[in-house]
């Protein structure tokens, strides 16, 4: 989809973009001011290869003041984004025929990740119905023997869900049951939730020693592009994520890494301003897409995602086209309407479409606008 809209676009085409999954603001000037002052200080070299010691005592910081967890500065590994420290764990922990249970839908590189293992993905599936949230039922029906980790999204791309504490003490509860289950928790899009303070699957005591949080700046501090992310783990998977990427990437950007401390160190104000705007924009795009007949919409708690079931339009028609799945509904919403989205497909839930609202609202609405008038010409 990326790349067809940005042919559109080449052609001079007034393509509105809603399926990047990154926010629309410059990184905060004072993250930027310590990257500057990292170059001309020299910090030039190599670095550790699980990151500077500063930062990571910054990141073993926050995860105390903000989630309430303990892992120390030699349990955090800091990589090329969270993406490199989700596929570092899956690769150091699954072997050949490990189970990996993914709720869906679920984000596209996980499935991917755990293939790259040669491990086994069980998808379990929650529907719009739900939330997008599975049950404790839902889960202990998943578990068999060869189960060897949970990956759960909190809050959830592709559908911006987010489990409750209660929610998620509940799921913790089965996994008491099940001892040699780890689990990786992908908080990237902690800070983006409207529903107030969330709980890290980290702080819950009885799985605590068993629990990797994936997290890093790229939401939180509007930074995907300097490619920061960290894993921080029990001291063994920390040990073996570090000796894996000592042998094939090394310590990520010196100069990313002390933007990072400065974003995890300096003033916090910059992320609620970020967050609140996405709450707004939230609400505009929750509005508008339930004026659409036939989208279904729920309202997303937190990321900066809208996953409306479109089954209404599949096998529907325009002209002599026939409307075969969300993909091919994602490409006429591109064609007709010249406004880019994301297949459900992607995300292992045919059905749906994504719109991300990281972009403005004079956007927002001339896109809901655009692909209202374009579903109503479908028969
Ligand atoms: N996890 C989820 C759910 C994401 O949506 C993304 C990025 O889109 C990532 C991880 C990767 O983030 P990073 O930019 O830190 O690699």
């Amino acid at each position: 989809m990326s790349q067809k809209s940005a042919e559109l676009k080449a052609q001079g085409v007034d393509v509105i973009n809603l399926s990047v999954g990154e926010p629309d603001f410059p990184t905060p000037d004072h993250i930027k001011q310590a990257a500057k002052e990292a170059i001309d200080q020299n910090f030039t070299f190599y670095t550790a290869v699980a990151g500077y010691p500063s930062l990571r005592k910054a990141i073993s910081e926050k995860l105390a003041r903000e989630n309430g967890v303990n892992y120390t500065p030699d349990q955090i590994v800091v990589g090329t984004g969270a993406k490199q420290e989700l596929c570092n764990v899956i690769l150091a922990t699954i072997n050949p025929g490990d189970e990996v249970i993914i709720p869906t839908p679920a984000w596209v590189s996980y499935v991917e990740m755990v293939k790259l293992a040669e491990g086994r993905v069980v998808e379990v599936p929650a529907s719009i119905e739900q939330d997008f949230k599975i049950t404790p039922a839902q889960l202990r029906a998943a578990i068999t023997p060869a189960t060897r980790m949970l990956l759960l999204c909190t809050p959830s791309n592709p559908t911006g869900s987010v489990y409750t504490p209660e929610e998620l003490q509940a799921l913790v509860d089965v996994l008491v049951d099940f001892p040699n289950i780890m689990v990786m928790a992908d908080e990237i899009y902690e800070h983006i939730n409207f529903g107030g303070k969330l709980r890290s699957l980290g702080s819950y005591p009885e799985i605590a020693d068993r629990v990797i949080i994936i997290n890093g700046v790229s939401k939180a501090y509007a930074m995907t592009g300097w490619r920061i992310g960290y894993c921080a783990a029990p001291l063994p998977i920390a040990k073996a994520v570090n000796k894996l990427q000592g042998q094939y990437t090394s310590g990520t950007s010196s100069i990313a890494q002390k933007a990072a401390e400065a974003a995890y160190t300096g003033s916090q104000e910059c992320v609620e301003a970020m967050r609140q705007a996405f709450e707004r924009r939230r609400d505009l795009v929750v509005s508008l897409a339930r004026e659409i007949p036939g989208l279904k919409v729920n309202e997303p708690q937190g990321a900066f995602y809208l996953f409306p079931e479109v089954s209404a339009f599949i096998g529907k028609k325009y002209g002599d086209k026939v409307i075969a799945s969300s993909g091919d509904l994602a490409l006429y919403l591109l064609d007709r309407a010249h406004v880019a989205t994301v297949d459900g497909d992607a995300f292992c839930a045919p059905g749906y479409i994504r719109l991300s609202y990281a972009t403005s609202d004079d956007n927002i609405r001339e896109a809901l606008r655009r692909i209202r008038e374009a579903l109503s010409e479908l028969q």
